[in-house]
């Protein structure tokens, strides 16, 4: 396992792009996503996706600090409710701003084994769960941002994705 770099949304526009779904589960998407949760877990984030280590390809690892869960092709088919809450990004470091996101979600995806795995997640997983599907699409969370909100942080201890 390795720890990559996490790319900055001014410095790369990988970004921006739209990851390409896997196809293949073999043992290069494997080490990916052994990389991504040491990466996530190096960085104290609660979520990472692979655009954000360079890799245009729709995979997903979140903890919100009841372990581990990795996504494969991940997709949000059901949205309930809404919350509103500071969100954060390791991508785009020092600032945090308020989201509204659905207060519940349910996600279809694939395990790491190809096996299809369907996931409900609510307040913060709601929140992480969207964030990072978001990272497949090219968008970030600037871009969701209540106006007004943004501000800066001294101490980087939001709900990082
Ligand atoms: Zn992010």
């Amino acid at each position: 396992m390795a720890i990559r770099e996490i790319k900055h949304y001014e410095k790369d526009d990988v970004l921006r792009k739209k990851a390409r779904p896997v196809d293949k589960i073999d043992n290069r998407i494997l080490l990916l996503l052994d990389d991504m949760a040491e990466t996530m877990y190096n960085a104290e984030g609660v979520g990472l996706a692979a655009p954000q280590v360079g890799v245009l390809r729709r995979i997903v690892v979140i903890d919100i600090g009841e372990g581990i869960i990795e996504l494969i092709n991940p997709e949000i088919v059901e949205e309930q409710g809404e919350q509103a809450d500071m969100e954060g990004c390791l991508s785009i470091p020092g600032i945090t701003g308020l989201v509204k996101r659905p207060a519940r979600v349910k996600i279809v995806g694939l395990n790491r084994y190809g096996e299809k795995v369907e996931l409900e997640g609510e307040d913060l997983l709601a929140r992480a769960l969207c964030h990072e599907i978001d990272h497949l699409d090219g968008v970030l969370y600037i871009d969701r941002v209540e106006p007004g909100t943004l501000r800066r942080i001294d101490q980087e201890t939001e709900n990082r994705g």
